[in-house]
Protein backbone atom coordinates (compact mmCIF):
# COMPACT_ATOMS: atom_id res chain seq x y z
CA UNK A 1 0.00 0.00 0.00
CA UNK A 2 1.09 3.78 -1.36
CA UNK A 3 0.92 6.28 2.02
CA UNK A 4 1.40 9.92 1.32
CA UNK A 5 2.66 11.37 4.89
CA UNK A 6 0.27 14.89 5.06
CA UNK A 7 1.48 16.14 8.47
CA UNK A 8 0.96 13.96 11.32
CA UNK A 9 -1.19 11.54 8.84
CA UNK A 10 -0.94 8.97 6.49
CA UNK A 11 -3.35 8.98 3.64
CA UNK A 12 -3.50 6.39 1.48
CA UNK A 13 -3.18 6.55 -2.08
CA UNK A 14 -5.30 4.00 -4.19
CA UNK A 15 -3.97 3.24 -8.02
CA UNK A 16 -2.56 5.39 -9.89
CA UNK A 17 -2.18 3.09 -13.86
CA UNK A 18 -5.04 3.47 -16.13
CA UNK A 19 -8.01 1.65 -15.84
CA UNK A 20 -8.61 -0.19 -18.99
CA UNK A 21 -11.11 -3.00 -19.62
CA UNK A 22 -10.72 -3.58 -15.36
CA UNK A 23 -7.27 -3.76 -16.13
CA UNK A 24 -4.58 -1.46 -14.66
CA UNK A 25 -1.82 -0.90 -17.08
CA UNK A 26 0.44 1.68 -17.86
CA UNK A 27 0.46 3.87 -20.90
CA UNK A 28 1.32 3.09 -24.22
CA UNK A 29 3.91 5.59 -23.96
CA UNK A 30 4.71 4.55 -20.44
CA UNK A 31 5.09 7.91 -19.15
CA UNK A 32 3.46 9.38 -15.94
CA UNK A 33 3.09 12.51 -14.65
CA UNK A 34 3.19 14.21 -10.95
CA UNK A 35 -0.05 15.49 -9.25
CA UNK A 36 1.04 17.80 -6.42
CA UNK A 37 -0.44 18.41 -2.74
CA UNK A 38 -1.56 22.36 -3.22
CA UNK A 39 -1.36 22.32 0.64
CA UNK A 40 2.61 21.81 0.25
CA UNK A 41 3.50 22.66 -3.18
CA UNK A 42 5.00 18.89 -3.11
CA UNK A 43 5.11 16.04 -5.52
CA UNK A 44 2.14 13.62 -3.65
CA UNK A 45 2.99 10.44 -6.48
CA UNK A 46 2.99 10.00 -10.53
CA UNK A 47 0.17 8.74 -12.76
CA UNK A 48 0.30 7.04 -15.76
CA UNK A 49 -0.47 9.48 -18.74
CA UNK A 50 -3.00 8.95 -21.25
CA UNK A 51 -2.97 9.59 -24.68
CA UNK A 52 -4.65 9.29 -27.99
CA UNK A 53 -3.35 5.64 -28.34
CA UNK A 54 -5.10 4.84 -24.92
CA UNK A 55 -8.08 6.42 -25.81
CA UNK A 56 -8.20 3.98 -28.99
CA UNK A 57 -7.77 1.11 -26.29
CA UNK A 58 -9.87 2.33 -23.48
CA UNK A 59 -12.71 3.00 -26.42
CA UNK A 60 -12.18 -0.68 -28.23
CA UNK A 61 -13.13 -2.13 -24.45
CA UNK A 62 -15.85 0.20 -23.89
CA UNK A 63 -17.25 -0.68 -27.65
CA UNK A 64 -16.77 -4.07 -26.91
CA UNK A 65 -18.40 -4.17 -23.46
CA UNK A 66 -21.28 -2.07 -25.49
CA UNK A 67 -21.77 -4.53 -28.14
CA UNK A 68 -21.26 -7.84 -27.16
CA UNK A 69 -20.29 -8.45 -23.41
CA UNK A 70 -22.24 -8.85 -20.25
CA UNK A 71 -23.37 -5.05 -19.71
CA UNK A 72 -25.35 -5.81 -22.97
CA UNK A 73 -27.38 -8.33 -21.72
CA UNK A 74 -27.76 -7.09 -18.51
CA UNK A 75 -31.19 -6.61 -17.03
CA UNK A 76 -31.84 -2.18 -16.62
CA UNK A 77 -32.81 -3.63 -12.34
CA UNK A 78 -29.17 -5.59 -12.65
CA UNK A 79 -27.23 -2.36 -13.84
CA UNK A 80 -29.14 -0.77 -10.91
CA UNK A 81 -28.39 -2.89 -8.40
CA UNK A 82 -24.28 -2.68 -8.84
CA UNK A 83 -24.97 0.50 -8.89
CA UNK A 84 -26.03 0.44 -5.10
CA UNK A 85 -23.35 -1.85 -4.69
CA UNK A 86 -20.97 1.01 -5.93
CA UNK A 87 -22.72 3.19 -3.73
CA UNK A 88 -22.92 1.23 -0.74
CA UNK A 89 -18.85 0.43 -1.26
CA UNK A 90 -17.92 4.33 -1.63
CA UNK A 91 -20.19 4.69 1.95
CA UNK A 92 -17.88 1.61 3.79
CA UNK A 93 -14.53 3.76 2.18
CA UNK A 94 -16.01 7.34 2.95
CA UNK A 95 -13.08 8.62 4.98
CA UNK A 96 -10.18 7.23 2.78
CA UNK A 97 -12.09 8.74 -0.34
CA UNK A 98 -12.50 12.26 1.65
CA UNK A 99 -8.91 12.24 2.84
CA UNK A 100 -7.72 11.22 -0.57
CA UNK A 101 -9.71 13.88 -2.37
CA UNK A 102 -8.55 16.34 0.10
CA UNK A 103 -4.73 16.01 0.33
CA UNK A 104 -5.01 15.84 -3.82
CA UNK A 105 -7.33 19.05 -3.93
CA UNK A 106 -6.58 20.37 -1.06
CA UNK A 107 -10.43 20.92 0.27
CA UNK A 108 -11.02 20.99 4.24
CA UNK A 109 -11.91 17.66 4.68
CA UNK A 110 -15.56 18.32 6.09
CA UNK A 111 -16.11 19.57 2.55
CA UNK A 112 -15.01 16.32 1.23
CA UNK A 113 -17.12 14.10 3.29
CA UNK A 114 -19.89 16.93 2.13
CA UNK A 115 -19.37 15.93 -1.43
CA UNK A 116 -18.79 12.26 -0.61
CA UNK A 117 -22.53 12.20 0.70
CA UNK A 118 -23.80 14.08 -2.65
CA UNK A 119 -21.62 11.06 -4.26
CA UNK A 120 -23.71 8.57 -2.30
CA UNK A 121 -26.78 9.61 -2.93
CA UNK A 122 -25.99 10.73 -6.58
CA UNK A 123 -24.97 6.45 -7.28
CA UNK A 124 -27.93 5.80 -4.90
CA UNK A 125 -30.70 8.21 -6.86
CA UNK A 126 -29.85 6.84 -10.13
CA UNK A 127 -29.55 3.24 -8.96
CA UNK A 128 -33.08 3.59 -8.51
CA UNK A 129 -33.75 5.11 -11.84
CA UNK A 130 -32.14 2.38 -14.29
CA UNK A 131 -35.19 -0.43 -14.41
CA UNK A 132 -37.74 3.33 -14.39
CA UNK A 133 -36.71 5.03 -17.78
CA UNK A 134 -39.85 4.09 -19.83
CA UNK A 135 -40.93 4.88 -23.68
CA UNK A 136 -43.90 5.92 -25.05
CA UNK A 137 -46.84 3.91 -27.15
CA UNK A 138 -48.35 6.88 -29.38
CA UNK A 139 -51.51 6.68 -31.19
CA UNK A 140 -50.60 7.24 -34.67
CA UNK A 141 -52.90 7.19 -37.70
CA UNK A 142 -53.54 4.46 -39.89
CA UNK A 143 -53.03 0.20 -38.76
CA UNK A 144 -49.85 0.56 -36.75
CA UNK A 145 -48.80 -0.12 -33.18
CA UNK A 146 -46.17 2.45 -32.90
CA UNK A 147 -43.72 2.73 -29.44
CA UNK A 148 -40.75 4.43 -28.52
CA UNK A 149 -38.05 2.60 -27.10
CA UNK A 150 -34.98 5.02 -24.39
CA UNK A 151 -31.83 3.14 -25.08
CA UNK A 152 -28.15 4.37 -24.72
CA UNK A 153 -26.67 6.40 -26.88
CA UNK A 154 -23.39 4.11 -26.35
CA UNK A 155 -19.89 5.16 -25.67
CA UNK A 156 -19.30 7.52 -24.01
CA UNK A 157 -16.65 9.60 -23.37
CA UNK A 158 -16.35 11.57 -20.12
CA UNK A 159 -13.81 14.86 -19.05
CA UNK A 160 -14.36 16.20 -15.76
CA UNK A 161 -12.74 18.75 -14.07
CA UNK A 162 -10.77 19.38 -10.80
CA UNK A 163 -12.85 21.11 -8.35
CA UNK A 164 -15.25 18.53 -7.08
CA UNK A 165 -13.35 15.20 -8.35
CA UNK A 166 -15.50 13.22 -6.97
CA UNK A 167 -18.89 14.28 -7.02
CA UNK A 168 -18.48 15.41 -10.71
CA UNK A 169 -17.20 11.90 -11.41
CA UNK A 170 -20.55 10.82 -10.01
CA UNK A 171 -22.89 13.22 -11.60
CA UNK A 172 -21.06 11.77 -15.15
CA UNK A 173 -21.03 7.90 -14.31
CA UNK A 174 -24.59 7.27 -12.43
CA UNK A 175 -26.81 8.21 -15.03
CA UNK A 176 -24.77 6.91 -17.75
CA UNK A 177 -24.38 3.76 -16.37
CA UNK A 178 -28.27 3.66 -15.44
CA UNK A 179 -28.89 3.86 -18.59
CA UNK A 180 -26.64 0.96 -20.25
CA UNK A 181 -24.11 3.18 -21.70
CA UNK A 182 -20.63 2.49 -21.23
CA UNK A 183 -17.82 4.51 -20.64
CA UNK A 184 -13.92 6.81 -20.88
CA UNK A 185 -13.80 9.15 -18.09
CA UNK A 186 -10.80 11.35 -18.05
CA UNK A 187 -10.14 13.20 -15.05
CA UNK A 188 -8.98 16.43 -14.58
CA UNK A 189 -4.70 16.56 -14.40
CA UNK A 190 -4.72 18.09 -11.19
CA UNK A 191 -6.87 15.68 -9.25
CA UNK A 192 -6.40 12.12 -10.54
CA UNK A 193 -6.18 10.18 -7.14
CA UNK A 194 -9.86 9.96 -6.05
CA UNK A 195 -11.54 9.03 -9.24
CA UNK A 196 -8.63 5.66 -9.90
CA UNK A 197 -9.43 4.81 -6.15
CA UNK A 198 -13.28 4.48 -7.02
CA UNK A 199 -11.92 2.48 -10.17
CA UNK A 200 -11.25 -0.42 -7.47
CA UNK A 201 -14.58 -0.15 -6.06
CA UNK A 202 -16.10 -0.30 -9.56
CA UNK A 203 -14.20 -3.53 -10.21
CA UNK A 204 -15.55 -4.33 -6.70
CA UNK A 205 -18.90 -3.94 -7.25
CA UNK A 206 -18.61 -6.28 -10.15
CA UNK A 207 -19.01 -4.17 -13.34
CA UNK A 208 -18.01 -6.15 -15.89
CA UNK A 209 -14.65 -5.02 -18.13
CA UNK A 210 -14.81 -2.33 -20.38
CA UNK A 211 -17.62 -0.69 -18.85
CA UNK A 212 -15.81 2.39 -17.03
CA UNK A 213 -12.58 2.98 -18.09
CA UNK A 214 -10.40 5.82 -16.21
CA UNK A 215 -7.69 7.69 -17.93
CA UNK A 216 -5.29 10.04 -16.26
CA UNK A 217 -4.56 12.48 -18.86
CA UNK A 218 -3.69 16.00 -19.88
CA UNK A 219 -6.75 17.92 -21.68
CA UNK A 220 -5.17 18.87 -25.09
CA UNK A 221 -3.59 15.20 -25.84
CA UNK A 222 -6.33 12.49 -23.93
CA UNK A 223 -9.29 15.24 -23.55
CA UNK A 224 -8.82 16.20 -27.30
CA UNK A 225 -8.56 12.20 -28.43
CA UNK A 226 -11.68 11.82 -26.85
CA UNK A 227 -13.17 14.82 -28.27
CA UNK A 228 -12.18 14.06 -31.58
CA UNK A 229 -12.95 10.31 -31.28
CA UNK A 230 -14.65 8.58 -34.47
CA UNK A 231 -16.07 5.56 -32.03
CA UNK A 232 -17.52 7.83 -29.50
CA UNK A 233 -21.07 8.46 -29.54
CA UNK A 234 -21.35 10.95 -26.87
CA UNK A 235 -19.10 13.39 -24.92
CA UNK A 236 -19.81 14.97 -21.22
CA UNK A 237 -17.98 17.88 -20.45
CA UNK A 238 -17.63 19.97 -17.89
CA UNK A 239 -14.69 22.59 -17.49
CA UNK A 240 -14.02 26.22 -18.99
CA UNK A 241 -16.56 27.81 -21.12
CA UNK A 242 -13.28 28.23 -23.47
CA UNK A 243 -12.19 24.88 -23.56
CA UNK A 244 -16.16 24.37 -24.01
CA UNK A 245 -15.93 25.45 -27.31
CA UNK A 246 -13.12 23.10 -28.16
CA UNK A 247 -15.03 20.45 -27.64
CA UNK A 248 -17.88 21.01 -29.31
CA UNK A 249 -15.73 21.84 -32.48
CA UNK A 250 -13.76 18.38 -32.20
CA UNK A 251 -17.39 16.96 -32.47
CA UNK A 252 -18.34 18.82 -35.42
CA UNK A 253 -15.20 18.00 -36.79
CA UNK A 254 -14.93 14.66 -36.51
CA UNK A 255 -18.41 12.20 -36.34
CA UNK A 256 -20.88 14.95 -34.81
CA UNK A 257 -21.18 12.88 -31.19
CA UNK A 258 -23.53 14.11 -29.01
CA UNK A 259 -22.41 17.16 -26.92
CA UNK A 260 -23.46 18.13 -23.63
CA UNK A 261 -21.78 20.82 -21.69
CA UNK A 262 -21.29 22.42 -18.41
CA UNK A 263 -19.33 25.33 -17.92
CA UNK A 264 -18.54 28.62 -16.47
CA UNK A 265 -20.29 30.55 -14.81
CA UNK A 266 -20.38 34.70 -13.92
CA UNK A 267 -23.66 34.48 -11.28
CA UNK A 268 -25.44 37.00 -9.74
CA UNK A 269 -26.63 36.94 -6.10
CA UNK A 270 -29.11 39.99 -5.30
CA UNK A 271 -29.45 40.87 -2.00
CA UNK A 272 -32.64 43.14 -1.13
CA UNK A 273 -32.91 45.23 1.85
CA UNK A 274 -35.65 43.67 3.28
CA UNK A 275 -34.07 40.25 3.67
CA UNK A 276 -33.02 38.57 6.30
CA UNK A 277 -29.45 40.37 6.41
CA UNK A 278 -27.61 38.14 8.57
CA UNK A 279 -28.33 35.06 7.23
CA UNK A 280 -27.90 36.41 3.87
CA UNK A 281 -24.48 37.93 4.23
CA UNK A 282 -23.26 34.12 6.12
CA UNK A 283 -25.07 32.94 2.74
CA UNK A 284 -23.66 34.97 0.50
CA UNK A 285 -20.10 34.84 2.10
CA UNK A 286 -20.54 30.42 1.51
CA UNK A 287 -21.54 31.37 -1.86
CA UNK A 288 -18.19 32.83 -3.18
CA UNK A 289 -15.62 31.06 -0.65
CA UNK A 290 -17.30 28.09 -0.85
CA UNK A 291 -14.88 25.31 -2.17
CA UNK A 292 -11.95 28.24 -2.00
CA UNK A 293 -14.32 30.29 -4.34
CA UNK A 294 -13.45 27.06 -6.99
CA UNK A 295 -17.31 27.13 -7.89
CA UNK A 296 -18.77 27.28 -11.76
CA UNK A 297 -22.03 28.39 -9.61
CA UNK A 298 -20.20 31.19 -7.34
CA UNK A 299 -22.37 33.66 -6.55
CA UNK A 300 -19.43 36.28 -7.55
CA UNK A 301 -21.14 39.17 -8.44
CA UNK A 302 -22.84 39.98 -5.13
CA UNK A 303 -25.71 42.87 -5.74
CA UNK A 304 -26.53 44.59 -3.02
CA UNK A 305 -29.17 47.08 -2.60
CA UNK A 306 -28.51 50.51 -2.12
CA UNK A 307 -30.60 50.59 0.75
CA UNK A 308 -28.59 47.59 3.04
CA UNK A 309 -25.35 48.07 1.13
CA UNK A 310 -22.95 49.67 3.85
CA UNK A 311 -24.27 47.22 6.22
CA UNK A 312 -23.85 44.53 3.99
CA UNK A 313 -20.49 45.27 2.99
CA UNK A 314 -18.95 46.17 6.79
CA UNK A 315 -20.02 42.25 8.20
CA UNK A 316 -18.85 40.79 4.82
CA UNK A 317 -16.03 41.94 5.24
CA UNK A 318 -16.19 41.21 8.96
CA UNK A 319 -17.27 37.55 8.07
CA UNK A 320 -14.25 37.47 5.80
CA UNK A 321 -11.57 38.18 8.71
CA UNK A 322 -12.92 35.69 10.36
CA UNK A 323 -12.64 33.11 7.84
CA UNK A 324 -10.28 29.96 9.19
CA UNK A 325 -7.73 29.67 6.16
CA UNK A 326 -5.36 26.57 6.87
CA UNK A 327 -4.56 23.15 6.68
CA UNK A 328 -7.30 20.95 4.91
CA UNK A 329 -7.13 18.52 7.60
CA UNK A 330 -7.62 20.57 10.59
CA UNK A 331 -11.39 20.52 11.57
CA UNK A 332 -11.45 24.21 11.98
CA UNK A 333 -10.60 25.08 8.68
CA UNK A 334 -12.94 26.63 6.25
CA UNK A 335 -10.63 27.43 3.71
CA UNK A 336 -7.68 25.35 1.85
CA UNK A 337 -5.50 26.27 -0.88
CA UNK A 338 -6.36 26.80 -4.15
CA UNK A 339 -5.83 23.79 -6.45
CA UNK A 340 -2.53 24.79 -8.27
CA UNK A 341 0.27 27.35 -8.79
CA UNK A 342 -1.76 28.16 -11.87
CA UNK A 343 -5.08 28.84 -10.40
CA UNK A 344 -3.35 30.68 -7.61
CA UNK A 345 -1.29 32.83 -10.08
CA UNK A 346 -5.00 33.46 -12.32
CA UNK A 347 -6.95 34.99 -9.23
CA UNK A 348 -3.60 37.00 -7.67
CA UNK A 349 -3.80 38.65 -11.71
CA UNK A 350 -7.04 39.30 -10.84
CA UNK A 351 -7.26 40.87 -7.35
CA UNK A 352 -4.53 42.93 -9.18
CA UNK A 353 -6.88 43.85 -12.07
CA UNK A 354 -9.65 44.67 -9.45
CA UNK A 355 -7.07 47.35 -8.00
CA UNK A 356 -6.02 48.41 -10.64
CA UNK A 357 -9.48 49.75 -12.48
CA UNK A 358 -10.46 50.96 -9.38
CA UNK A 359 -12.79 48.57 -7.06
CA UNK A 360 -12.36 49.33 -3.69
CA UNK A 361 -10.64 46.25 -1.89
CA UNK A 362 -11.39 45.95 1.91
CA UNK A 363 -9.84 43.05 2.95
CA UNK A 364 -7.63 40.43 1.77
CA UNK A 365 -5.23 40.36 -1.77
CA UNK A 366 -2.60 38.43 -0.24
CA UNK A 367 -1.23 35.01 -0.07
CA UNK A 368 -1.20 33.15 2.97
CA UNK A 369 1.67 31.49 4.27
CA UNK A 370 4.61 31.45 2.17
CA UNK A 371 4.28 27.62 0.97
CA UNK A 372 1.43 26.13 -0.94
CA UNK A 373 -1.22 27.94 -2.78
CA UNK A 374 -3.28 29.68 0.10
CA UNK A 375 -4.97 32.82 -0.98
CA UNK A 376 -6.53 35.27 2.02
CA UNK A 377 -10.20 35.77 0.99
CA UNK A 378 -10.32 39.27 -0.68
CA UNK A 379 -13.54 41.28 -0.60
CA UNK A 380 -13.90 44.34 -3.35
CA UNK A 381 -16.71 46.92 -2.49
CA UNK A 382 -17.52 49.85 -5.30
CA UNK A 383 -17.31 46.75 -8.14
CA UNK A 384 -18.70 47.98 -11.27
CA UNK A 385 -20.39 46.30 -14.18
CA UNK A 386 -17.46 47.26 -16.65
CA UNK A 387 -14.93 45.89 -14.44
CA UNK A 388 -12.89 42.40 -15.35
CA UNK A 389 -13.48 41.00 -11.98
CA UNK A 390 -17.08 41.43 -12.17
CA UNK A 391 -17.34 40.01 -15.93
CA UNK A 392 -14.78 37.14 -16.10
CA UNK A 393 -14.72 33.98 -14.03
CA UNK A 394 -12.13 34.22 -11.04
CA UNK A 395 -12.52 30.65 -9.50
CA UNK A 396 -11.50 31.86 -6.84
CA UNK A 397 -11.75 33.45 -3.03
CA UNK A 398 -12.76 37.44 -4.16
CA UNK A 399 -16.11 38.96 -3.57
CA UNK A 400 -17.04 41.18 -6.00
CA UNK A 401 -19.90 43.51 -4.04
CA UNK A 402 -21.63 45.91 -6.82
CA UNK A 403 -24.56 48.27 -5.61
CA UNK A 404 -28.01 48.51 -6.89
CA UNK A 405 -31.10 50.81 -7.28
CA UNK A 406 -34.20 48.70 -7.83
CA UNK A 407 -35.25 45.59 -9.46
CA UNK A 408 -35.72 46.35 -13.28
CA UNK A 409 -32.13 47.72 -13.13
CA UNK A 410 -30.51 45.00 -10.98
CA UNK A 411 -32.65 42.35 -13.71
CA UNK A 412 -31.22 43.73 -16.44
CA UNK A 413 -27.53 44.33 -14.99
CA UNK A 414 -27.76 41.03 -13.75
CA UNK A 415 -28.79 39.55 -17.19
CA UNK A 416 -26.10 41.01 -18.84
CA UNK A 417 -23.17 38.17 -19.05
CA UNK A 418 -22.40 35.81 -21.86
CA UNK A 419 -23.12 33.41 -18.95
CA UNK A 420 -26.47 31.61 -17.17
CA UNK A 421 -25.63 28.96 -14.94
CA UNK A 422 -27.40 29.80 -11.62
CA UNK A 423 -28.24 33.11 -9.41
CA UNK A 424 -29.77 33.74 -6.02
CA UNK A 425 -32.07 36.33 -4.75
CA UNK A 426 -32.56 37.26 -0.89
CA UNK A 427 -35.83 39.33 -0.26
CA UNK A 428 -39.10 38.73 1.99
CA UNK A 429 -41.54 40.21 -0.65
CA UNK A 430 -42.55 37.06 -2.61
CA UNK A 431 -43.75 38.79 -5.47
CA UNK A 432 -40.31 40.11 -5.52
CA UNK A 433 -38.43 36.84 -5.61
CA UNK A 434 -40.42 35.26 -8.35
CA UNK A 435 -40.25 38.30 -10.76
CA UNK A 436 -36.26 37.69 -10.35
CA UNK A 437 -36.31 33.96 -9.93
CA UNK A 438 -39.06 34.54 -13.66
CA UNK A 439 -36.80 37.49 -15.42
CA UNK A 440 -32.84 35.98 -14.54
CA UNK A 441 -31.53 33.90 -17.75
CA UNK A 442 -29.94 31.47 -15.39
CA UNK A 443 -30.60 27.69 -15.14
CA UNK A 444 -30.42 27.64 -11.40
CA UNK A 445 -32.30 30.22 -9.27
CA UNK A 446 -32.25 29.79 -5.39
CA UNK A 447 -34.36 32.14 -3.26
CA UNK A 448 -33.45 32.72 0.16
CA UNK A 449 -30.41 30.04 -0.16
CA UNK A 450 -27.34 29.14 -2.36
CA UNK A 451 -25.85 26.19 -3.06
CA UNK A 452 -28.11 23.50 -2.38
CA UNK A 453 -27.98 20.50 -4.76
CA UNK A 454 -29.68 17.27 -4.69
CA UNK A 455 -29.56 14.68 -7.35
CA UNK A 456 -32.60 15.11 -8.06
CA UNK A 457 -32.69 18.05 -9.32
CA UNK A 458 -31.28 19.20 -12.35
CA UNK A 459 -28.43 21.21 -12.95
CA UNK A 460 -26.77 23.28 -16.23
CA UNK A 461 -26.75 26.46 -18.03
CA UNK A 462 -28.64 28.79 -19.67
CA UNK A 463 -26.29 30.92 -22.43
CA UNK A 464 -22.49 30.28 -22.67
CA UNK A 465 -22.59 28.31 -19.14
CA UNK A 466 -23.65 25.62 -21.26
CA UNK A 467 -25.72 22.71 -23.00
CA UNK A 468 -28.16 20.13 -21.62
CA UNK A 469 -28.65 19.63 -17.61
CA UNK A 470 -27.26 16.85 -15.44
CA UNK A 471 -28.92 15.16 -12.42
CA UNK A 472 -32.57 14.53 -12.05
CA UNK A 473 -34.80 13.05 -14.50
CA UNK A 474 -33.85 15.40 -17.16
CA UNK A 475 -30.23 14.65 -16.57
CA UNK A 476 -30.89 10.85 -17.80
CA UNK A 477 -32.41 12.25 -21.52
CA UNK A 478 -28.58 13.01 -21.88
CA UNK A 479 -27.88 9.28 -21.92
CA UNK A 480 -30.41 7.76 -24.08
CA UNK A 481 -31.25 7.86 -27.94
CA UNK A 482 -35.15 7.83 -28.68
CA UNK A 483 -35.99 5.10 -30.89
CA UNK A 484 -39.22 4.78 -32.71
CA UNK A 485 -40.76 1.48 -33.85
CA UNK A 486 -44.16 0.82 -35.60
CA UNK A 487 -45.75 -2.27 -36.50
CA UNK A 488 -48.01 -3.23 -39.19
CA UNK A 489 -51.23 -4.27 -37.49
P1 LIG B 1 -9.65 24.72 -15.87
O1 LIG B 1 -9.25 25.91 -16.72
O2 LIG B 1 -10.49 25.09 -14.73
O3 LIG B 1 -8.52 23.80 -15.52
P2 LIG B 1 -10.42 23.23 -18.15
O4 LIG B 1 -11.66 23.50 -18.94
O5 LIG B 1 -9.11 23.59 -18.75
O6 LIG B 1 -10.64 23.91 -16.77
O7 LIG B 1 -10.35 21.71 -17.75
C1 LIG B 1 -11.45 20.88 -17.51
C2 LIG B 1 -11.19 19.52 -18.09
O8 LIG B 1 -11.05 19.66 -19.49
C3 LIG B 1 -9.90 18.84 -17.61
O9 LIG B 1 -10.13 17.46 -17.49
C4 LIG B 1 -8.93 19.15 -18.74
O10 LIG B 1 -7.89 18.20 -18.85
C5 LIG B 1 -9.85 19.04 -19.94
N1 LIG B 1 -9.36 19.76 -21.12
C6 LIG B 1 -8.56 20.84 -21.20
N2 LIG B 1 -8.31 21.18 -22.49
C7 LIG B 1 -8.98 20.29 -23.26
C8 LIG B 1 -9.13 20.09 -24.68
N3 LIG B 1 -8.52 20.88 -25.55
N4 LIG B 1 -9.91 19.09 -25.10
C9 LIG B 1 -10.54 18.27 -24.22
N5 LIG B 1 -10.43 18.39 -22.89
C10 LIG B 1 -9.66 19.38 -22.39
Amino acid sequence: MVTATVGEQQVKIGPTQLLINNEWVNSASNRRFETINPTTGEVICDVAEADALDVDKAVQAARNAFTTGEWRKMSASERGELLYKLADLIEQNIDELARLESLDNGKPLHDSHGDLNLVIACYRYYAGWADKVQGKTIPINGPYFCYTRHEPVGVVGQIIPWNFPLLMQAWKLAPALATGNTVILKTAEQTPLSALRVGELIIEAGFPPGVVNILSGYGPTAGAAIAYHMDIDKVAFTGSTEVGHLVMEAAAKSNLKRVTLELGGKSPNIVFADADMDQAIEDAHNALFFNQGQCCCAGSRLFVEEKCYDEFVAKSVARAQQRVVGDPFDPETEQGPQVDKEQFDKVMSYIESGMREGAKMLYGGHQVGNRGFFIQPTVFADVRDDMKISQEEIFGPVMSIIKFKDIDEVIQRANTTMYGLAAAVWTNDITKAHTIANNLRAGTVWINCYDVFDAAAPFGGFKQSGIGRELGEYGLQQYTEIKTVTIKL
